[in-house]
């Protein structure tokens, strides 16, 4: 059996599918289960159906996506407010933009580390290869 043979037998998975999933935090075989157990801790397995996630490699991907967002939302959002209302005190803006941001940070940088996991399944990256088949089409295990 040839190499193109072998891969041939492999179900393609949908990774666009797999990223809104990762994205939702949950996981990206099943559509159902919790994805991480702590803040940003993935599980092992998918605590509703199984699928092993500790394959994953999200390294410094997920911080780098989040900062690449927050800084271009909360400079832009620096620059509108200041440019409409340039007498507004400086410690507003000291007050109300680290909040922001800080907020920004802690809604993006687990749903960034989901998608960023839920995609490395997809491509069956980093030993997701070797996990056992599963075809995500419906949000449903197959
Ligand atoms: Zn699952």
């Amino acid at each position: 059996m040839t190499m193109s043979a072998q891969t041939a037998k492999v179900p393609v998975r949908d990774w666009w599918a797999a990223l809104k999933t990762g994205f939702r935090l949950r996981c990206p075989a099943c559509g159902e289960g919790h994805m991480f157990y702590r803040f940003l801790k993935v599980s092992d397995c998918c605590p509703h159906c199984g699928e092993e996630l500790h394959h994953h490699r999200a390294d410094d991907a997920p911080p780098y996506f989040t900062i690449l967002v927050v800084a271009h939302v909360i400079g832009a959002l620096m620059l509108i407010v200041e440019e409409h209302n340039d007498a507004l005190d400086i410690r507003i803006h000291m007050v109300v933009w680290p909040i922001l941001t800080l907020g920004l940070v802690l809604l993006l940088l687990p749903r960034f580390k989901g998608a960023l996991v839920a995609y490395q399944w997809a491509l069956r990256m980093h030993g997701f290869e070797t996990a056992q088949p599963n075809t995500f089409t419906s949000g449903k295990p197959a």
